[in-house]
C-alpha cells in the first residue's frame, strides 16, 4: 500500500481538521492539504516527467512545502531522498548522482547549492516560487500510484559519522510498520494532539510525520526552521499537546531552558529521544524538570526508530529496583521486530553478555541502493547487522555500550567510552563529554576524554581521577582530559568522534 493513503483517508473523512501549522499559524486543513498533494504529485509527472520508481530528492530545512514535497513524491508512486540540508554541496553532489535523482526539491536559500551539487535548473523546483505556487493550487490532480509494500518508498542516506553515505531503501512496509510501532511502542496519538518538528525533517523526526497523518493530528513547522528552546516553550503554550522528538543534546538544551526560564511544560505531551546515547544524569534532571513526558526510542536509518523503546511509565518508575539499570537502557524490542545480541558466528549470546545487535522484522530495510556488496554484509543470514554492542537482561531491556568501533582497546582490554562518560557527567561542573581512543605505542590505545565544563569554575584532573576512581576500574580512567567550548556534533546533534580522533591524531 502507498504510504500516501494515510494522508488521503484523513482527507476523505476529516477533511475540515486543521493540519499543518507554522508556528502557531495554521496553514491548511487535511483537505487543502491533500489537494495539494495530489496536484504537486501531478505537476511531476507532467512538467517533470517523473514515473513511478524515479527518485526526487528534497533538500531544504524543515518548512511546511516539506510535507507537501515528501507527500507528492509517495503519491506519485517516486522515491523521497530526503538529503540533510547542512550537507555541503559536495556530499550533496554524492547523493544526487548515487540516487540518480530526476528532481531536486529545494528551498529558495538552497538553490544556489543545489546548482553547484551539479542539478540542472531545469529539474529543480523551488519552494514558494511561482511555478510551485501554480502547481500545488492549480495544478492537475494526479490519481494516487499503486504501490506495493515492497517497493521502495525512500532513500535515506545515512548520515556518515563515517565513511561514505550509503542510501537505504526503505520501502512502503517499512514506513507503514515504523507507524504502527510509534502507536504501540512510543505514543498513542489524538486528533488534538500537534507533532513539532524541531529536529530535521530528513531524519527520524520527518517519519513521525505519517503517524500524526493517520490520526488527522496537527503538524507544526517552527517559524525559526529548526531547534529553538524559547521557540518550543511557546509554541507548547500558543499549540498545546505538542510532541516532538529530540536528539539527546537537544533534550538538553530544552531543560536546561526551562529550568533556567521557569517555564511552564504543561503544553508538553511527549519527548521522545534518541539517535545517541541519553545519559542518566542528564534524563535524571529531565524527569525532574518535565515530569512523565518522555519516551526513548533506538533505531537507526536500516530500521527507522523502530528497533527497541523504553516507554514512559518505565522511565518514570524510579521505585523499580532497577530503574537505574532500565534508564540506561534503550528499553525492549518493538512489537514489529524480533532483537537479538550476538557473537561474532551470529549465534545469540548469554543474557547479559555483550555482543551485535541483530534485528529482523517488517522494518528491516530492503538493503543498500546500488551497492550490493554493502547489503549483503549488513544483511546477513536474514537479520540487520546493526554495528551497535549491547547487552539484553533477563528482562529483554537491552543495553548499548557502544558502536563497535568506538570501543577502546587499551592493553588488551575493551573499554567501553559511554561507561566513562557516564562517571564523568556526575560531576555537576561537566556540561557534555566524549571519550575516545588514542594510539599509543605502549598500550595500542589510551583512554582520553573531550569535556565542555558548565558555568563556574573546572575541575581539575585530580578531581576527574577522584571520581572515576571511585567508579570504574582504574585502567578506564582517561589518561588526558581535554576541556572545549563545544563538541563537535553533526547536524542530528551526534557527537563526531571521528573528529576527535582527528584532533588527537593531528600533531599540534
Ligand atoms: P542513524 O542511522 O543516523 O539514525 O544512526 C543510528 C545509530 O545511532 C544507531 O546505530 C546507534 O548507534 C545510535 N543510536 C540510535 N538511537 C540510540 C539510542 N536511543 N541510544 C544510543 N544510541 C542510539
Amino acid at each position: 500500500m502507498n504510504i500516501s493513503q494515510l494522508i488521503h483517508r484523513t482527507a476523505l473523512a476529516h477533511g475540515e481538521r486543521p493540519a499543518v501549522f507554522s508556528g502557531s499559524q495554521l496553514v491548511c486543513d487535511y483537505r487543502t492539504l491533500e489537494d495539494r498533494v495530489a496536484r504537486l504529485a501531478g505537476h511531476l509527472r507532467e512538467h517533470c516527467g517523473v514515473q513511478s520508481g524515479d527518485r526526487v530528492a528534497i533538500f531544504s530545512a524543515n518548512c511546511v512545502q516539506y510535507l507537501e514535497a515528501l507527500h507528492a513524491i509517495h503519491w506519485a508512486g517516486a522515491i523521497s531522498v530526503p538529503v540533510n540540508y547542512k550537507l555541503h554541496s559536495k556530499e550533496l553532489a554524492y547523493v544526487l548522482e548515487n540516487s540518480d535523482a530526476r528532481v531536486v526539491c529545494v528551498s529558495p536559500e538552497l538553490r544556489d547549492s543545489a546548482l553547484e551539487a551539479g542539478a540542472q535548473e531545469a529539474d529543480l523546483l523551488v519552494f514558494g516560487t511561482t511555478q510551485w505556487q501554480a502547481a500545488v493550487s492549480a495544478g492537475e490532480r494526479l490519481a494516487m500510484q499503486d504501490k506495493g509494500p515492497d517497493e521502495v518508498a525512500s532513500l535515506f542516506y545515512t548520515s556518515g559519522t563515517t565513511g561514505r553515505p550509503k542510501g537505504v531503501m526503505q520501502t512502503h512496509r517499512n514506513l507503514l510498520a515504523a507507524t504502527m510501532a510509534y502507536y504501540t511502542d512510543v505514543d498513542d496519538v489524538q486528533v488534538h494532539d500537534a507533532m513539532v518538528y524541531a529536529a530535521p525533517m530528513s531524519h527520524g523526526a520527518g517519519l513521525y510525520n505519517y503517524a500524526h497523518m493517520l490520526r488527522g493530528a496537527k503538524h507544526v513547522v517552527p517559524v525559526s526552521g529548526g531547534f529553538d528552546p524559547a521557540e518550543l516553550v511557546e509554541l507548547a503554550a500558543n499549540v498545546g499537546h505538542l510532541s516532538l522528538f529530540a536528539a539527546p543534546t537537544m533534550v538538553h538544551r530544552l531543560v536546561d531552558h526551562i529550568r533556567r526560564a521557569k517555564a511552564d511544560v504543561s503544553g508538553f505531551k511527549t519527548i521522545v529521544y534518541g539517535g545517541g546515547p541519553m545519559y542518566v544524569e542528564d534524563l535524571r534532571i529531565a524527569l525532574d524538570t518535565m515530569g512523565q513526558k518522555f519516551v526513548q526510542i533506538y533505531g537507526q536509518g536500516e530500521c527507522p526508530m523502530t528497533i527497541t523503546a523504553l516507554g514512559r511509565e518505565q522511565i518514570a518508575d524510579a521505585q523499580h529496583p532497577r530503574w537505574t539499570e532500565r534508564i540506561a537502557s534503550v528499553g525492549k524490542a518493538h512489537a514489529c521486530v524480533e532483537v537479538r545480541v550476538v557473537d561474532a558466528d551470529d549465534n545469540e549470546v548469554p543474557t547479559g553478555e555483550l555482543g551485535e545487535v541483530v534485528v529482523r522484522g517488517d522494518a528491516v530495510m530492503a538493503g543498500y541502493w546500488a551497492n550490493e556488496a554493502a547489503t549483503a554484509s549488513t544483511l546477513r543470514n536474514g537479520w540487520l547487522h546493526t554495528g551497535d554492542v549491547a547487552s539484553m537482561d533477563a528482562d529483554g531491556f537491552l543495553t548499548l555500550r557502544d558502536r563497535s568501533k568506538d570501543v577502546i582497546i587499551s592493553g588488551g582490554s575493551n573499554i567501553y567510552p559511554r561507561e566513562v562518560e557516564e562517571v564523568l557527567l556526575l560531576h555537576p561542573q561537566i556540561s557534555e563529554v566524549a571519550v575516545v581512543g588514542q594510539r599509543d605505542a605502549d598500550w595500542g590505545e589510551v583512554v582520553i576524554a573531550f569535556l565542555v565544563a558548565s558555568e563556574g569554575a573546572r575541575p581539575d584532573d585530580a578531581e576527574l581521577d577522584a571520581l572515576c576512581l571511585d567508579h570504574i576500574a582504574r585502567f578506564k580512567r582517561p589518561k588526558a582530559y581535554h576541556f572545549v567550548d563545544a563538541l563537535p556534533k553533526n547536524s542530528y546533534g551526534k557527537v563526531l568522534k571521528t573528529e576527535l580522533r582527528t584532533w588527537l591524531d593531528t600533531p599540534t
